[in-house]
């Protein structure tokens, strides 16, 4: 049977659970074992995909077309396993099944209440589809105190004493902090923070202190004595210099120890952590730098374009490079400024994105990538904006543009009209916001001969997609007259899936989303592939 290990948060938010998570099940696995992650979100939204990247941060893919919260990208790009529609949960999508059922009088004529039914929903949740995996690991988003985390807490509460307490771990991650004025670490918020844990019956079993500062014995102690767990299962975590060296440190701390010391696990491998240290010495001491100039609209957070942020520090390993990278506010861009804003940017990058606003920006700066032969790697809405720009300036079709933005153009990009899924057809909608895209996995058929086959070395790939616009195929033979060719379609030839410019060095657009399977261990080729170019162009000026 699995063991269960529930990851809480205290005190205040983004202390990194998924990280620790995250690093916890790489530890577990590189010492043999099978694990899962999983995530519940306490929030009202029935999936994060409506949410505006720049409150929650990116909406992470997954194969199988869940729209979910970025901390999956981590699992994936930890463990290496794909996470699936199974693996996030939301209040929004409980309550959402559960008045669906009510409507349909399932409950036959029961009062519908929290308890037990929306905790017996999590608790289902919590171990569907789970069957050969050591571990599964549940990390409740937000911070215990919180209204909306309650029924989450009740259910886990539920669910150990269901499964039992030597099947069951729960870890807390507090925020230790430093007070600069008197020059010590406080214990006091943790202490709260687990008595609140306490009063609705949850005694953490480990404590992860986050901190700037190593915890000394005293300060621990503490923590042992006012939260009544052992002192060798307070675990702390300082700040790390890259999140790759995050499992070497928890490993240090002896979390993966201390894990299954308490489930009574004895004889298990030494974990092998040379990966993790072979690539923490990478990203660290690359002594030379390539200049990427990411242009968007979310530019202010930093979580907007996690997984491309970890794409491109993926690209630069392979190439033993770091990347220096530059966050352009494509709403700053314009023709007349757009030489001296990137005038250092050996590599450009447009990201997925939704809206007119910035979009001119964007197109800006395809221009300039296309005429100055600079690389450039356009992702969904980037590829939108490259076939935009094309057909202005290469069709001279002046009011090319997206029916995204309105009806008043040429819609070179257009709403999908239809798509299939093995036999399942599916209709453009932009009424319906809220999981109607083209989502996850979809294969694309490549072109002999093309920059992008080379790249691949393969003929058919599968990428994950989300998007409910689509470039206008019937332009195709048009634009292949003037060079830009499109490189890969969808199986039945109807969507176009990838173009490049015949004459330049590096110039791609694609409709999927590549960062989404970067990992560490694995990194993605376009990224390799853009990276390497950016480096030529850098070095030749
Ligand atoms: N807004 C565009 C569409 O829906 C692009 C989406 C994206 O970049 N993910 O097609």
């Amino acid at each position: 049977m699995a063991r269960y290990v529930f990851v809480t948060g205290g005190v205040v938010s983004s202390l990194g659970k998924g990280l620790s998570s995250a690093s916890l099940a790489s530890l577990l696995q590189l010492r043999g074992f099978k694990v899962r992650i999983r995530k519940l979100d306490p929030y009202l939204n029935v999936d994060p995909g409506t949410m505006n990247p720049f409150q929650h941060g990116e909406v992470f893919v997954t194969d199988d077309g869940a729209e979910t919260d970025l901390d999956l990208g981590h699992y994936e790009r930890f463990t290496g396993i794909s996470s699936t529609k199974s693996d996030n949960i939301t209040t929004g999508s409980i309550y959402n099944d559960i008045i669906k059922k009510e409507r349909k009088g399932e409950y036959l004529g029961g009062t519908v209440q929290v308890i037990p039914h929306v905790t017996n929903h999590i608790k289902k949740f919590i171990s569907h589809k789970i069957k050969d995996e050591d571990f599964v690991i549940c990390e409740i988003g937000g911070t215990v105190g919180d209204i909306e985390s309650l029924p989450f807490l009740e259910a886990i509460r539920q669910f150990a004493n269901e499964i039992g307490r030597n099947n069951s771990l729960f870890i807390h991650l507090t925020l230790v902090p430093y007070m600069k004025a008197s020059g010590e670490l406080k214990t006091k918020p943790t202490q709260h923070s687990v008595k609140e844990l306490r009063s609705i019956g949850i005694q953490p079993d480990i404590i992860i202190c986050r901190s700037e500062k190593n915890i000394p014995l005293a300060e621990r102690k503490k923590i042992s004595l006012f939260c009544n767990i052992d002192i060798e299962n307070v675990i702390e975590t300082v700040d790390v210099r890259t999140i790759y060296e995050a499992p070497i440190s928890f490993n240090k701390e002896k979390l993966d120890t201390r894990v299954l010391e308490y489930f009574k696990i004895k004889n298990s491998k030494k974990p092998d952590l040379s990966r993790w240290k072979n690539i923490t010495n990478k990203v660290l001491n690359s002594k030379k730098e390539v200049n990427i100039g990411i242009i968007g609209k979310y530019v202010d957070l930093k979580d907007a374009y996690k997984s491309l942020d970890e794409a491109l520090t993926h690209g630069g390993i392979f190439n033993n490079f770091k990347i220096n990278l530059s966050r352009i506010d494509s709403e700053e861009l314009n023709n007349n400024n757009i030489s001296s804003k990137l005038k250092n940017i050996s590599g450009i990058l447009i990201p997925g994105g939704f809206g007119k606003r910035g979009s001119e920006g964007k197109i800006s700066a395809i221009k300039y990538a296309r005429l100055n032969n600079i690389p450039f790697l356009g992702i969904c809405f980037g590829m939108q904006m490259a076939i935009i720009e094309g057909a202005r300036n290469l069709l001279d079709i002046k009011n090319a543009s997206s029916s995204e933005f309105g009806n008043s153009c040429t819609p070179v990009v257009g709403l999908l009209n239809e798509w299939k899924k093995g036999k399942k057809v599916f209709k453009g909608n932009n009424k319906d916001l809220g999981g109607t895209m083209r989502l996850g996995l979809y294969d694309a058929v490549l072109k002999n001969n093309s920059l992008i086959s080379k790249i691949y070395s393969m003929k058919k790939i599968s990428e994950r997609h989300r998007h409910r616009y689509e470039v206008n195929i019937n332009y195709k033979e048009k634009f292949e007259k003037k060079g830009l060719i499109f490189s890969a379609l969808s199986p039945d030839g109807l969507l176009p899936e990838i173009i490049e410019l015949k004459n330049h060095p590096w110039f791609i657009g694609v409709q999927f989303h590549p960062e989404f399977k970067s990992r560490p261990f694995e990194p993605h080729p376009l990224f390799c592939s853009f990276i390497k170019a950016s480096i030529k162009n850098q070095e030749k000026n």
